[in-house]
């Protein structure tokens, strides 16, 4: 179901009236995880401001450490509902499980399977049933068909709502927290009809490789762009390094969309 020779063209995933895989650049963004109102509105408000449409913020953190920030969970998801009727944006947020799957469903506009349950099954079919569409990031390890089996398991329960996400492999480079695998992003776009995006974000775990990093996945031809970004990096519950400031967010914005154009 996931091949090229599986559709016509090219899915076109329309979120909440924007449509990943068209000919506009999808932008995604916001901060790692709900923290505070303050902070999830003092984002969504210049998310809004940029001409992003989609604000992107986990409720349900999968963390490496089981010390670390877990989230705000529920409390996290009414804040999303809030801001999405505030700022007029699509909610992008995680399901981690599937005990807490209605719950991130009910909010969702968009719902991410994150890179960490890439070959989570039972939460690939759950994801499956559901009538939202579904965002799946790229495991760490994982080759384009691993990758792309996965987004099998949900389209095959019925859901033909997917899009997939690159966002760094591990390989031995240290410099960066992963390695953003650029060449995957036109040999996925060969094999599957389903739009490809790219977190940049995520592939670097570093402000200042981001911007140049989001620059290269949409001249390979990503057709979005999901990023971190926070008003205060340094207070920064989770991912605070690889957040961009505003301003910077905002160029990169112009930049992406420049060179989408081009294409
Ligand atoms: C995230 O988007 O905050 C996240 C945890 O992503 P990934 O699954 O790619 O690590
Ligand atoms: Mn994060």
């Amino acid at each position: 179901l996931a091949s090229s020779d599986a559709a016509p063209g090219r899915t076109i995933v329309d979120v909440r009236g924007v449509k990943v895989g068209g000919k506009a650049l999808a932008l995604i963004a916001g901060p790692c995880g709900v923290e505070s109102r303050e902070q999830l509105f003092t984002v969504a408000r210049y998310v809004a401001e940029s001409g992003a449409r989609l604000l992107r913020a986990g409720a349900f953190k999968p963390r490496t450490s089981p010390y670390a920030f877990q989230g705000m969970g529920v409390e996290a998801l009414e804040l999303l509902d809030e801001a999405r009727r505030e700022f007029d944006l699509g909610i992008v947020t995680e399901a981690t499980e599937v005990e807490t799957f209605d719950e991130v469903e009910r909010v969702a506009d968009l719902i991410q399977i994150g890179a960490r349950n890439m070959q989570n099954f039972a939460l690939l079919r759950r994801a499956g049933r559901s009538g939202k569409p579904v965002l799946l990031k790229r495991g760490t390890a994982a080759t384009l068909e691993e990758w792309l089996y996965a987004a099998e398991y949900v389209l095959s329960e019925g859901n033909r709502n997917v899009i997939l996400c690159e966002r760094g492999i591990r390989t031995w480079s240290a410099h960066a927290r992963n390695t953003l695998d650029v060449s995957v992003i036109p040999a996925a776009k060969a094999l599957t009809h389903l739009p490809v995006i790219a977190d940049p974000s995520h592939a670097t775990g570093r402000r200042d490789l981001v911007v140049p990093c989001a620059r290269a996945a949409v001249a390979a031809g990503a057709d979005g762009i999901l990023v971190e970004t926070h008003c205060q990096p340094s207070c920064a519950l989770s991912d605070g390094p690889q957040a961009l400031l505003p301003l910077d967010f905002i160029q990169m914005v112009g930049q992406v969309t420049a060179i989408r154009e081009l294409l």
